[in-house]
C-alpha cells in the first residue's frame, strides 16, 4: 500500500504537492509490466521508435514552460537554468531519436560462412536520479535507452518527483505504448533498492551519490547486473597566469556555484598559479558578489537556495571550519539559502578541499608550476570533470592529458553535451553517458554464425 509524501518548495519552505510513496509490491508491479510490453516494444520498427522519440520530444517541447516552472517550484532551479534543463530533455529525445535507425552491427570476415553482429535491447531498464538536476540525468538514461529498444522504469529523487512524473505523462501523450517509460516514487532503499534486487530489470543505471552507488553495485553483482554509475566530483578549476584572467575569473562563480553548487561537475576547487594569484583574486571577488542569488522565479536570478535545511547545514559546517575569504550574498526570510562562499586554502588536506560539499564554496589554492598543478588536481579520489585556462594551446592540452578526469574544458567551464561522452574516472563512476556510443551501454552485443561451406 503506498503512503503519501509532501514536497516541499526549498525558496519558500511550502509545501506544495503530495506524491505517492510506492511500496516493493508496487514497484515489483511496474518493473512486471515494463517486462510484459518489452517483447511487443522490440517489435516496434526502426523507423517507428525513431518517431515515436521525436513525437516524444515535441511534445516536450510543448511543455517547455510547465515543466521549467514545475523544477523552479520544486528544486529551486532559477527560471533561466530550469528552461535550458527542460529543453535539454527535449535535445537529447532528438538526438537519440536518430539512433534506432542508426545501431547497426557488423559483418566479420570469417572462414566457413559469414558473421554478423546484432545489437540486442538488455530488456528492462532501472534508472535512479538524485535531486540536483532531475530532468536532465532522466533525459540522459531514458532516451538511449528507449532507443535501443529497452523498456524503462524510472526512479526520482524522493525530493524532486515531480518534473518526472510529468515526463511520464508527457510520453504516453506522445503515443509510446502504456508501460514501456514508467515513473515509480519513493523511497531509495525501498523502489530503487527493488530495481537492483527484481531479475527482470537487466540494467541500473545510477546517479547520485559514492556511498549509495557502492551499496547498488554491490547488490548489482548478485545477479551480474550491468550498472552505470554517475557519482561525485571535486573538479579543479587551474588557472595558468598566461591566461585570459579576466575572463576566467569572470567566468569562476558560475562553474562553481550554478545550482548553488549542488552540481557534479562543480570546479569547487579553484587552483591559481601564484605569480597571478593577487591579480586573479582582484578580479575574482567583484565577480562572486556579483551572482545574484535572488528568487529562483525571477527572470535575472542566477543562483537559487540548497535543497534542503539539512543541506544547508551540511555546507555551513565545512565553511565552519575554515577560513572565509570573501561572500556574495543571499536573501534573508524563508527559503534554504546560503551566501557564494570563498574559503582560501593553503590546506590541501582539509575536509573542505578534499569532500564533495555540493554547496556553494569554493576553496582557493595556489601553485607554482604546471606539475604542481596537476599533481593537486589529481590529489583526489573523484576525477569527473574540470577546466584549464592557458593562453598556450600546448600546456592547455599537456595539463588535459595529465588530470585524471572524465571531461574537460579548456578556456570554458562547460561540463556536459549531449553529444559528447560524460561520466567519470577513478571513484566519480563506471561506464560514459551521453555522445554518440551511447546506445552500447543499453545493449548486449549478438554474434551469429552462418554456415555456407558444407562440413
Ligand atoms: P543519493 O545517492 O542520496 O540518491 C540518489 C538516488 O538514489 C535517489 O533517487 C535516492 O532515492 C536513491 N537511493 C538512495 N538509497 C538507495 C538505495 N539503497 N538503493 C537504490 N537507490 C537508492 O544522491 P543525491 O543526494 O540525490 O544526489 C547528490 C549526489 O549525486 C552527489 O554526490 C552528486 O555528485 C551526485 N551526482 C552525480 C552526477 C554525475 O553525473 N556524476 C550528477 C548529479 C549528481
Amino acid at each position: 500500500m503506498s503512503t503519501e509524501l509532501g514536497i516541499v518548495n526549498p525558496a519558500t519552505e511550502e509545501q506544495i504537492a503530495t506524491v505517492a510513496v510506492h511500496d516493493f509490491e508496487e514497484t515489483g508491479r511496474a518493473i512486471e509490466l515494463a517486462a510484459t510490453v518489452l517483447p511487443a516494444w522490440k517489435r516496434v520498427t526502426p523507423a517507428d521508435r525513431s518517431r515515436l522519440l521525436r513525437r516524444f520530444a515535441d511534445v516536450v517541447d510543448a511543455h517547455i514552460e510547465e515543466l521549467a516552472q514545475l523544477e523552479v517550484a520544486n528544486s529551486g532551479h532559477t527560471i533561466s537554468n530550469a528552461r535550458w534543463e527542460a529543453g535539454n530533455v527535449r535535445d537529447v529525445l532528438l538526438y537519440y531519436s536518430g539512433a534506432p535507425e542508426r545501431h547497426a552491427g557488423r559483418q566479420i570476415p570469417v572462414a566457413g560462412g559469414v558473421d554478423i553482429t546484432f545489437y540486442e535491447p538488455l530488456g528492462v531498464v532501472g534508472i535512479i536520479v538524485p535531486w540536483n538536476f532531475p530532468m536532465p540525468i532522466a533525459g540522459w538514461g531514458l532516451a538511449p535507452a528507449l532507443a535501443a529498444g529497452n523498456t524503462v522504469v524510472l526512479k526520482p529523487a524522493t525530493l524532486t518527483p515531480l518534473t518526472a512524473l510529468r515526463l511520464g505523462e508527457l510520453a504516453l501523450d506522445a503515443g509510446l505504448p502504456e508501460g514501456v517509460f514508467q515513473v515509480v516514487t519513493g523511497d531509495g532503499a525501498m523502489v530503487g533498492n527493488r530495481f537492483v534486487t527484481h531479475p527482470a530489470v537487466r540494467k541500473v543505471c545510477f546517479t547520485g551519490s559514492n556511498a549509495v552507488g557502492r551499496i547498488i553495485m554491490q547488490g548489482c553483482a548478485e545477479q551480474i547486473k550491468r550498472v552505470t554509475l554517475e557519482l561525485g566530483g571535486k573538479s579543479a578549476n587551474i588557472v595558468f597566469a598566461d591566461a585570459d584572467l579576466v575572463r576566467a575569473a569572470a567566468n569562476a562563480p558560475y562553474a562553481v556555484f550554478d545550482n548553488a553548487g549542488q552540481d557534479c561537475c562543480a570546479r569547487s576547487r579553484l587552483l591559481v598559479e601564484a605569480s597571478a594569484y593577487d591579480r586573479f583574486m582582484e578580479y575574482f571577488e567583484p565577480a562572486v558578489k556579483g551572482v545574484k542569488v535572488l528568487d529562483p522565479t525571477s527572470e535575472s536570478s542566477e543562483m537559487g537556495p540548497l535543497i534542503t535545511a539539512a543541506q544547508r547545514d551540511s555546507v555551513r559546517s565545512y565553511v565552519e571550519e575554515s577560513e572565509v575569504a570573501f561572500t556574495g550574498s543571499a536573501p534573508e526570510g524563508p527559503g534554504y539559502w546560503m551566501a557564494p562562499t570563498v574559503l582560501e586554502t593553503p590546506d590541501t588536506q582539509s575536509r573542505a578541499f578534499r569532500e564533495e560539499i555540493f554547496g556553494p564554496v569554493v576553496s582557493v589554492v595556489r601553485f607554482r608550476d604546471e606539475a604542481e598543478a596537476i599533481a593537486i588536481a589529481n590529489e583526489s579520489p573523484y576525477g569527473l570533470s574540470g577546466s584549464i585556462w592557458s593562453r598556450d594551446v600546448a600546456r592547455a592540452l599537456r595539463v588535459a592529458r595529465g588530470v585524471e578526469t572524465g571531461t574537460l574544458s579548456v578556456n570554458s567551464n562547460s561540463s556536459v553535451r549531449y553529444s559528447t561522452p560524460f561520466g567519470g574516472f577513478k571513484q566519480s563512476g563506471l561506464g560514459r553517458e551521453l555522445g554518440p556510443d551511447a546506445l552500447l551501454g543499453f545493449s548486449e552485443e549478438k554474434n551469429v554464425f552462418i554456415a555456407t561451406e558444407e562440413s
